[in-house]
């Protein structure tokens, strides 16, 4: 059964203003699966501009759709840094349970693992007493899953090992 369309991918002219937009699903528009390029064409209808601003509607991850990108190598929240896009607090639950209960391949394994760590790294340099336990919190579930943060090793920004890692029970 086809979903339906619901969130906007829209492409304004640079030249002449006029605006275009299309719907695509929640897969699609979270993955970012539709080049709208692609689908309306290079050039402007109006004016045959090809200079265009573009705005994406997105979802927001929820365990619906990381269960969706965990099953599929080929999806990617964003071209490169899905770590990046899941590292918020409100997705630890999620990736944890994605983590523990899906069969993951080693760079899925390796994203949400860094994910983790980036959100260690995002809540460190501050005294605010919620992100403190925040960082507690996830320091905790990094040190249960220490088996799998050799995987995200390679995929780890080295300033984020230089910071996370000392607060783990690993060897550095
Ligand atoms: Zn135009």
């Amino acid at each position: 059964m086809p979903e339906k369309g619901t969130y906007k991918i829209s492409r304004k002219c640079v030249d002449c203003g006029h605006e275009d937009e299309i719907g695509v699903t929640r897969s699609e528009a979270a993955f970012i699966l539709v080049d709208i390029d692609e689908r309306l064409g290079a050039t402007c209808k109006i004016c045959s501009s090809t200079l265009f601003s573009r705005s994406y509607e997105t979802p927001t991850p929820d365990l619906a759709l990381l269960k969706e990108w965990a099953e599929d190598e080929e999806l990617h929240f964003s071209a490169y840094d899905d770590d990046l896009v899941l590292a918020e607090a409100e997705n630890l639950n999620i990736i944890l349970e994605v983590l523990d209960t899906m069969p993951l391949s080693d760079y899925k394994t390796a994203a949400l693992m860094s994910a983790l760590c980036i959100l260690v790294y995002d809540n460190s340099s501050t005294n605010d007493a919620a992100a403190g336990q925040l960082r507690l919190r996830v320091i905790g579930e990094l040190n249960k899953r220490l088996d799998k943060l050799k995987l995200a090793d390679g995929l780890s920004r080295e300033f984020i090992k230089e910071k996370v890692y000392p607060l783990l029970d690993v060897e550095v």
